[in-house]
């Protein structure tokens, strides 16, 4: 079966005044029907500028190399012109953001709102898509929601109103959702339940999630399967199982010991990522993650990595785990045959 969403060789280019940056420099993924994918770096890997890629927004200030493609449903959304880009803008695809008040007007109660996306995508009449909203915010989970449909979006905690977005991107029955840092904004707590939620949806409607994260905490309980990205390329590939019990980038294994204890593997102290990413107008020319590396050898400054399925099952970028005697992949590979 073909993928819902298929990424390939996504390489952008954004002119700025002191030269052209690539924000995403040769991603190529795919999304299954159903699937959850975790989108997984730090503010300045490009995970965003990929998804507004998907989305078609920005779309003057992001150029393409030619042979980028982004196939949704085996149609190329690069190539489509904006009018057909906003038929499957919050139609078959939807997108969360972190902050809902950004996306939700704030002179309009919430039920008005719902209703009026649906009016819009599915041409019923307004005291019919009334209805479904008032379903929809049952299904979201908003408690006590009758009375809720007439609350302005400041009346609600940041959980409800995150809640009342996800309702929003529901309203049209979409089968991808892009959710970008969908739980940041939010408390532990009220995180958790987010993501139960979205998992929920999942299992219920069949909808395929692109989650797009700096946090591989929020990762573990949701995705099915993770792609963690470092200057613009894919650095790490593979399932939920694969990333966290068995990680074989140095990147991945810093972002993991950064996770509270709960979800990082005990059986061995993991490095913690010193100094930053690097600006993307100076890129090392090998490795782009030669500069914070406690592995890296002269070949990692000369030859940058490609990435590379390791005998493990996951698909990683770095020499030192594919190659190397005795190397992150190897000693790995062995603790966990014992
Ligand atoms: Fe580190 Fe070298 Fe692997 Fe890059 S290729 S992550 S610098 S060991
Ligand atoms: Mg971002």
């Amino acid at each position: 079966e073909e993928p819902l969403l298929e990424v390939k060789d996504l390489e952008t280019f954004i002119p700025t005044s002191k030269g052209e940056i690539k924000p995403v420099n040769g991603v190529s993924f795919s999304i299954n029907k159903g699937e959850i994918v975790a989108l997984v770096g730090e503010s300045g890997s490009g995970k965003s500028v990929s998804s507004l890629s998907i989305m078609g927004l920005n779309a003057s200030a992001i150029q393409y190399s030619k042979d980028s493609s982004i196939a949704f449903k085996g149609k190329d959304l690069l190539k489509l012109k904006e009018k057909e880009m906003r038929k499957i803008r919050g139609n078959e695809v939807a997108m969360i953001f972190q902050d809902p008040m950004f996306s939700l007007n704030p002179v309009h109660p919430i039920g008005r709102q719902i209703a009026e996306s649906i009016v819009l995508h599915k041409k019923v009449k307004y005291k019919e898509a009334l209805v479904t909203a008032l379903d929809l915010l049952n299904k979201v989970g908003i408690p006590d929601a009758k009375r809720r449909l007439n609350d302005y979006p400041h009346q609600l905690s940041g959980g409800m109103r995150q809640r009342v977005m996800i309702a929003m991107a529901l309203a049209c029955d979409p089968q991808l959702i892009i959710a970008d840092e969908p739980t940041t904004a939010l408390d532990v707590t009220i995180q958790a339940q987010i993501l139960n939620l979205l998992r929920k949806l999942q299992q219920e409607s069949g909808i395929a999630i692109l989650l797009i994260t700096h946090d591989l905490g929020v990762v573990a309980e949701t995705a099915d399967r993770v792609l963690v990205m470092y200057c613009g390329k894919i650095v790490e590939e593979g399932t939920v199982e694969d990333i966290f019990e068995n990680p074989l980038h140095p990147y991945t294994r810093g972002l993991l010991a950064s996770v509270p204890a709960l979800y990082g593997p005990s059986k061995e102290k993991l490095d913690t990522i010193p100094g930053v990413v690097p600006n993307p107008l100076e890129l090392p020319k090998g490795c782009n993650f030669v500069t914070r590396c406690s592995y890296a050898t002269e070949k990692c400054s000369q030859n940058a990595p490609t990435l590379l399925e390791h005998p493990a099952g996951n698909m990683v970028a770095c020499w030192n785990a594919l190659e190397e005697e005795g190397g992150i992949g190897h000693y790995e590979t062995a603790a966990s045959s014992i």
